[in-house]
């Protein structure tokens, strides 16, 4: 019989209905290749991202270079951020609401804030799971150098940091990239989640993100992984097949404040999960996002940053737009203990 599980923290409700489906090792969709021995070189000649074809991007805002490269303009990069060629806001000046219709029924502002491209790697065929552990830090450093610059934009109120890995999940661009967008109002679902924790922290007492934690190492059958600083778990309520929440020990609202030890540490955690699913479900295309408190609202008892992952293995369709409900064909424990059993590349 399936199970409407709820989510305590954001309140989401769930049908896990695992009988429907597929066991894990069934959505291994398609053999991983060595893609960088696929030699193709004329998707290389045409994309943005390569080295050779900076001038495609725009003038670089952070760029990091590999060690014993020199200086100087033959030295080598080893991460680039660079402005959107097609950003969904634009810096600008000041924010200011319009308000048109009877009653200023209909409500707009103008496209204010920041969308920069992350290029994590100058190969054009990596990802996360076949980097080093050190190119992953690397692509951490830059998310928390830009995170600390655009959040002294008076516009911003809220950065989101996310990474479409494949079609599935939004980009036909193959080369390893990530997002950064910096957006000027808080929209009502964030706005949710925090007011939820707010109200749990005025009853308990405490941080409901520690207590999951607490919670989750004692029931143990979720957690995936778990190291000094970070815990990886199946959420009780999945929204999708191997949804996984990365979450840090330490109470801290803000991913920006993160320690160096934890960023070594996370960066080895993120290659580490990142490589169970390239390896148990051959390569999936995914989301991933750190969800961080807005900055002014930092430093917060009640929230706790974290990163989620969404593979993408199922589609929202309409069940899930139409009740909000989502529909989880597989089981959270199955799923754990499958991830658990997939040895992860040399990490
Ligand atoms: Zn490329
Ligand atoms: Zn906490």
């Amino acid at each position: 019989m399936s199970e409407l599980r709820q989510n305590t923290i954001t309140k989401d409700w769930v049908v896990i209905a695992p009988e429907r489906s597929k066991r894990p090792d069934e959505f291994k969709h398609r053999k991983v290749q060595d893609k960088r021995a696929e030699q193709d070189v004329k998707e290389q000649a045409a994309c943005p991202f390569c080295p050779g074809n900076e001038a495609m991007c725009g003038e670089a805002v952070l760029t990091y270079y590999q060690k014993d490269s020199g200086k100087g303009p033959q030295a080598k990069w080893s991460l680039r951020v660079v402005p959107n060629k097609f950003p969904a806001l634009v810096e600008d000046e000041e924010t200011s609401r319009i308000t048109e219709g009877i009653g200023n029924f209909f409500v707009k502002m103008n496209g204010v804030g920041h969308h920069e491209v992350v290029i994590e790697h100058p190969e054009h065929f990596q990802t996360i799971a076949t980097m080093s552990r050190e190119a992953v830090e690397g692509i951490l450093a830059s998310y928390i150098e830009r995170y600390q610059q655009l959040s002294e934009d008076p516009c911003v109120q809220l950065i989101t940091i996310f990474r479409n890995n494949g079609p599935r999940a939004g980009t036909s661009l193959r080369h390893p990239h990530s997002q950064i967008i910096a957006s000027p109002i808080i929209p009502i679902q964030i706005r949710h989640v925090i007011e939820e924790a707010v109200r749990y922290f005025d009853t308990m007492g405490r941080c409901i993100f520690c207590t999951m934690i607490e919670q989750e190492k004692t029931v143990e059958k979720r957690v995936i992984s778990e190291t000094e600083h970070f815990i990886s778990v199946a959420p009780f309520a999945s929204r999708s097949p191997f949804e996984i929440w990365i979450v840090p020990k330490r109470h801290r609202a803000s991913f920006a404040k993160i320690s160096d030890v934890e960023k070594r540490d996370l960066a080895g955690v993120l290659r580490d999960i990142l490589s169970r699913l390239y390896h148990g479900l051959g390569d999936p295309d995914y989301n991933y996002m750190i969800h961080s408190a807005p900055y002014h609202e930092d430093p917060a008892d009640y929230y706790h940053w974290h990163l989620q992952i969404l593979p993408k293995l199922s589609e929202v369709a309409g069940f899930e737009l139409g009740s909000s409900i989502y529909l989880n064909t597989t089981s959270p424990e199955e799923n754990a203990r499958f991830l658990r059993g997939i040895k992860a590349s040399n990490s």
